[in-house]
């Protein structure tokens, strides 16, 4: 499923495709994804010209000249991306929206397992937006420091793996870049998250950044079918510590003369990797 550095990139991806540009016609080929698509998403992104796009978020906001925006959640199998005019003629099977811009340039929204999400949303009401409203802060903005991670962690008795998880807390940390940003803050995820020290929390604060914006310099990572916007795949799965590293030696050791190996065990239903030697 994509996270947060995959959908960056894709956002970043579009940047160059779509800003500025006016969208000429638009292919709405199904009723909904993962829930219903807007009624006249058509007609309000008929006409009207992408001035920015930013991420919040695993959400994609494209701000629209006509004073809304429109909101792309690439669910678990999401892609949008620059198509060649024969498959704007000739759609592929799950390309569910086209758009055709004024420079005859065409790009696909291609969804195979249909758990995206589009909405409309007017950029005035974007904060108060259900789906934006309850969520934590973004982990690559200065205010998301050891301060206000030890804040928030000292509220919780939960395992700091799953803390750290939590939406309401900082969003777009999956399940991958938990794993591996425990690892580099070497603390234990199955340690309570309100016993995490303050110092720690500096740690863990920086090393959630350090484990996303490398995740986004790679390009997102290539688990099952992500790929880029430019139908490059990503490579950060190359660099992964500790993630789907079963058995194999613990970067960190590897030189020691009994190198420990990466282990697995399961965390509110989800495979959490680690080091019992040098995550404590
Ligand atoms: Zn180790």
């Amino acid at each position: 499923m994509p996270e947060l550095p995959e959908v960056e990139t894709t956002a970043r991806g579009l940047i160059p495709i779509l800003r500025g540009q006016k969208i000429t016609t638009v292919q709405v080929r199904v009723k909904k994804l993962r829930w219903d698509l807007p009624k006249n998403l058509g007609r309000d992104l008929t006409d009207a010209t992408v001035t920015a796009i930013t991420r919040r978020a695993k959400y994609m906001v494209l701000r629209l000249d006509t004073g809304q925006n429109w909101i792309v959640h690439l669910g678990m199998s999401g892609r949008m991306h620059r198509i060649n005019a024969d498959q704007w003629q000739t759609p592929l099977k799950h390309d569910h929206l086209l758009l055709r811009l004024a420079n005859d340039i065409c790009v696909a929204f291609n969804d195979p397992r249909k758990f995206g999400m589009m909405d409309i949303v007017a950029a005035d009401k974007i904060d108060i937006y259900r789906h934006f409203a309850h969520l934590g802060a973004e982990p690559l903005v200065r205010g998301f420091d050891g301060e206000y991670l030890f804040e928030q962690l000292q509220r919780r008795k939960i395992a700091v793996k799953l803390a750290i998880m939590d939406q309401k807390l900082v969003v777009g940390v999956g399940n991958i870049y938990a794993s591996e940003a425990l690892y580099r803050a070497r603390i234990s995820p199955k340690r309570p998250a309100h016993k995490i020290s303050r110092a720690e929390c500096d740690k863990l604060a920086q090393a959630i950044k350090d484990v996303l914006r490398l995740a986004i310099k790679a390009g997102g990572s290539s688990l099952r079918d992500y790929v880029q916007s430019d139908g490059k795949i990503g490579h950060f799965q190359d660099d992964f510590a500790v993630y789907g590293r079963t058995g194999q030696p613990c970067p960190a050791c590897h030189k020691a003369k009994k190198p420990c190996k990466i282990e697995k065990f399961t965390q509110g239903g989800r495979s959490t990797f680690w080091c019992n030697n040098t995550q404590s």
